[in-house]
């Protein structure tokens, strides 16, 4: 039996156990598209283990697995990450490569590897059952090659349970294939000739699995709902399986296209939300991108949704070709006044391979960075600065915090068994094994034993650093050991009343983290300045005066007391990043409390809580639809 290994890995994050979309759906489709072939297996790696793992612990799996061959889906961010693995598995005398996804343009240098034995740009199952059939293929080294007509006979993999829905209580349905648009900031246009459409009993048969499983929302992958053939119909027969409106559908659409009519089916159908881009407002840049919008249209359109209950998701592109500052301060107007920005996403330009802007970003003026996610820096007519000034206008005008800090979880205490000596790691179960989620330094502890759990770390992870802990050197080899060893992986340090104050830019030294991290480039925008983005630090304090306030630091306060804090008690502590509460007694007690503030956690102080099962019981309670309650067992 021939064995492959397909995997997708997640964008990073900083909080431990958040949704990342991370559902391989690709790998499900090239698994379904080798079910013919009798002497191949193949796997896909588990979403939980490919999202909430370091590197270490996957490469530990991979290695484990001994696959033949080991598949990527690259998307820009993960390839440095993909990367990293494909060498070491080469390293180890290992499988071949394969790396596949919307990274793998044909000039996309960045991708180029001497691990990785082929390329595959587009879709992926045709040039994939030739590689498993045909040893010669690979001597081609990289391919595109339409599976348009595999793709509209082929029935959603969820049906034959090749996903695992339950974890992001989401499921993604394939429409279309290709995009009939040409707009200069995209490569999905380029990657499949003409269009392909998923046959519609499939479609229909994918619905109603989706209310069988009792998924909460289906995502219509199809760049653009309105040039779905024959919409109407399909709407209908949409609205018959999903009579009681039980299954909320989402989807991307363009807003001009939106009548009374058309409106009127989406809501019978269930549809509750739209990405709508509108990107920018100026006439210049809407030209150069190719991109054209009646505006009027486009607010009458998104008006018509919100009528009836739809969400209309605006994005707006900063730096866009032919915008400038005060052009972008008009699209920004345009979405206010017509009350369109009840859930507004605003990104920097990404010059990504493959597109007409990367094309031709010379005569553009786009200066870009390099990396992932290739933002622009610069162009002719928005300077850097102005690309700051432009995020902080939306967010002033919105009323909206577009890069936030990560979430507050500061929790470091668990059950401990009568006579263990707390505090203990503490660690996630996913599959059959313990990984750990929050490490404990209270005392030194031996660097062999650093590096043993440096191998079972989850992504992300947290230290926590006690009191007494003798000096940063003991601090700085433990972050170097653990960083070393998961050079991908995003952390946090949480230091628990800590004397002196930690200096974060001597502990920066010591971490192994491959930089520029993807986050580093991603949140830049986070701060003002460049740098580090991957580590965050949380100093936990009885002192409410604000003393650690650096790019990346917060502050928050340890309330230890044996009351828990009323609404006058977390106003007078506003001026901090947050409140860890920490009073001992009884859970009842703690969660009459929860449920009491839960309806005030966007109005008072980001809020933590010292005990792990409380912790997770308050996000679920103020953040429900944003962290995995299932796949992700607290041990
Ligand atoms: S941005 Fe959307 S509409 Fe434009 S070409 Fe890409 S997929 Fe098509």
């Amino acid at each position: 039996m021939f064995r492959v290994l397909l995997l997708q890995l997640p964008v990073p994050r900083l909080n431990y156990g958040v949704q990342t979309g991370n559902i391989p759906l690709g790998a499900a489709c090239l698994k379904q598209a080798a079910g013919i072939l009798p002497e191949v297996q193949v796997d896909i790696l588990p979403e939980s283990v490919a999202s909430y793992l370091g590197d270490a612990a996957i490469m530990e799996i991979l290695l484990d697995r001994k696959p033949d061959i080991v598949g990527f889906t690259v998307y820009c961010w993960n390839l440095a990450r993909s990367l990293y693995f494909a060498e070491k598995l080469k390293l180890h005398g290992g499988p071949r490569i394969i790396f596949g996804g919307p990274e793998i343009t044909p000039d996309n240098l960045t991708v180029v590897s001497k691990a990785v034995d082929f390329y595959v740009c587009g879709e992926g199952e045709a040039i994939f059952l030739k590689l498993l059939e045909n040893p010669a293929t690979w001597e081609k080294m990289s391919a595109m090659e339409p599976a348009g007509a595999l793709f509209k006979k082929s029935p959603s993999p969820y049906l034959q349970n090749l996903l695992e829905p339950e974890i992001e209580n989401l499921m993604l349905l394939e429409t279309q294939r290709g995009c009939p648009y040409r707009c200069g900031y995209c490569y999905y246009n380029k990657s499949h000739e003409g269009l392909s459409f998923a046959d519609e009993t499939h479609l229909l048969q994918g619905v109603q699995w989706a209310l069988d499983q009792g998924v909460k929302e289906l995502y219509l992958l199809d760049p653009s709902l309105n040039a779905h053939p024959d919409l109407e119909n399909l709407l209908r027969k949409i609205s018959k399986v999903n009579k009681r409106r039980r299954l909320k559908i989402i989807s991307e659409i363009r807003a001009e296209a939106i009548d009374e009519k058309l409106a009127d089916l989406l809501a019978a159908a269930g549809f509750s939300w739209f990405e709508i881009g509108l990107q920018s407002t100026n006439p210049r840049a809407l030209k150069i991108m190719n991109r054209p919008t009646r505006l009027a249209q486009f607010a009458q359109g998104a008006k018509r949704l919100k009528q009836r209950g739809i969400v209309p998701a605006i994005d707006l592109i900063v730096g866009l070709p032919g915008d400038d500052l005060q052009g972008f301060c008009r699209s920004v107007q345009f979405v206010a006044e017509n009350d369109l920005a009840d859930d507004i996403q605003v990104f920097p330009l990404s010059v990504l391979p493959g597109t007409d802007f990367r094309t031709n970003s010379k005569e553009l003026g786009l200066r870009f960075d390099p990396s992932p996610p290739y933002a622009l820096i610069e162009n002719a007519s928005f300077s850097a600065d102005d690309m700051l000034l432009a995020f902080d206008h939306a967010e002033v005008r919105f009323d909206v915090v577009l890069y936030p800090m990560p979430d507050l979880d500061a929790a470091w205490k668990i059950h401990t068994a009568p006579g263990e000596a707390a505090p203990r790691d503490i660690a996630v179960k996913i599959g059959n094994q313990h990984y750990i989620a929050k490490l404990q330094l209270k005392s030194e502890r031996p660097l062999s034993e650093l590096a043993k759990v440096a191998k079972r770390l989850t992504q992300p992870y947290q230290i926590f650093i006690h009191p007494g802990l003798p000096g940063p050197d003991a601090i700085k080899s433990a972050i170097s050991i653990l960083s070393a060893a998961n050079p991908f992986t995003p952390f946090e340090m949480v230091f628990l009343e800590p004397d002196p104050l930690p200096d974060t830019r001597s502990l920066l030294s010591a971490v192994g983290l491959q930089r520029p991290h993807f986050l580093d480039l991603d949140l830049r925008y986070l701060f003002s300045r460049e740098g580090n983005r991957a580590v965050l630090f949380t100093l936990v304090s009885r002192d409410a005066e604000p003393r650690f306030n650096r790019d990346m630091e917060r502050q928050i306060f340890w309330w230890k007391k044996d009351r828990f804090p009323g609404m006058s008690d977390l106003s007078h502590l506003s001026g901090l990043d947050g409140i860890l509460i920490d009073v001992a007694g009884s859970q009842g007690e703690a969660e009459a409390w929860q449920d009491r503030f839960a309806g005030h956690a966007e109005n008072i102080p980001p809020i933590s809580f010292a005990e792990v099962r409380l912790q997770r019981r308050w996000l679920n309670l103020t953040m429900p639809d944003d962290y995995v309650s299932k796949a992700l067992d607290w041990v």
